[in-house]
């Protein structure tokens, strides 16, 4: 038996008595607060690995160059409407990106089995974390419990079977890498019990806005290129030549929106400055798994 056998077969046999325990914190966390909980509960937090076809993933280090700037394009809260588009135009493409999901989305097996192409689709697409239950909108009250905030990072981590121990804060950009921690007031603790445990927090330094009305982006291709570009310029980066952009998968679900992210990355990819790369590889991160 190999070591990867024995490790399936552990977690084949632990994974009743896990779910107890897990079972346990929900009624833990909902006898503790008078508040509704933000942790999913039970159904929702189903693990996806009925659909993923266990692939170890392992992040090999890479050397930057520093003739270069790197660009992660990061899409957050899939699975959802938008997902797939977005994922097929970045295969299509030959495009390095993000998702940063959210557990709870998970929903049924089609969104399921989008969580699992992106994950087994590395290294050219990343899964990370982006909670369980995006705080459910309270992002306030999320913070301001940060044990059960962290839990709500946990299940998500369990649940997606996310292969890093990289997370993005729902509605908030913090940084956490190793030794540095960057946050406000509100999110300082969530990050100090995250960075304990060996996890990364990855923020942004430019967001492509959307609508939030109808989902729809506010700016054009046009513009988030020279955007990109002014950012790039004045260096004014979490870290000097390398640039985190936020988008919404569901900004892009409909084809006129679909064309406009894939005029966006084809007229990056046409500067040969500028290199694209999943979160993994961005600067100073602790260990990954
Ligand atoms: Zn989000």
């Amino acid at each position: 038996m190999t070591l990867y056998q024995a490790n399936r077969m552990l977690n084949f046999l632990l994974l009743p008595f896990l779910s107890f325990f897990i079972g346990c914190n929900d009624g833990k966390v909902n006898r503790a607060n008078t508040k509704p909980t933000i942790v999913a509960n039970k159904s929702k937090a189903d693990t996806i690995k009925n659909v993923d076809t266990v692939k170890l993933v392992v992040s090999q280090p890479i050397q930057y160059d520093t003739t270069k700037k790197y660009i992660y394009l990061t899409f957050d809260d899939g699975p959802q409407n938008g997902t797939a588009a977005c994922f097929e135009l970045c295969k299509k493409l030959g495009v390095k990106a993000t998702f940063f999901m959210v557990g709870q989305h998970a929903s049924s097996t089609h969104l399921k089995q989008i969580v699992s192409d992106i994950k087994n689709n590395y290294p050219q697409t990343l899964l990370a974390n982006h909670s369980t239950t995006h705080a459910n909108g309270k992002y306030h009250y999320f913070y301001q419990h940060p044990q059960m905030a962290a839990e709500d990072f946990y299940l998500a981590q369990k649940t997606l079977n996310v292969p890093f121990k990289i997370i993005r804060l729902p509605g908030n950009t913090s940084w956490v890498r190793e030794g540095k921690l960057r946050s406000n007031g509100l999110t300082k603790p969530v990050c100090q019990i995250l960075d304990s445990v060996g996890y990364n927090v990855i923020g942004w330094d430019l967001e492509w806005n959307f609508n939030h009305k109808n989902a729809n982006p506010v700016e054009s291709a046009a513009t988030m290129i020279k955007r990109v570009s002014n950012y790039l310029e004045k260096n004014s980066l979490n870290v000097p030549n390398h640039l985190v952009i936020l988008t919404h998968d569901r900004m892009f679900r409909n084809q006129n929106y679909t064309d406009s992210l894939s005029k966006f990355i084809s007229m990056l990819q046409q500067n040969k400055n500028y290199v694209f790369e999943t979160v993994d590889h961005y600067p100073g991160l602790k260990k990954l798994n």
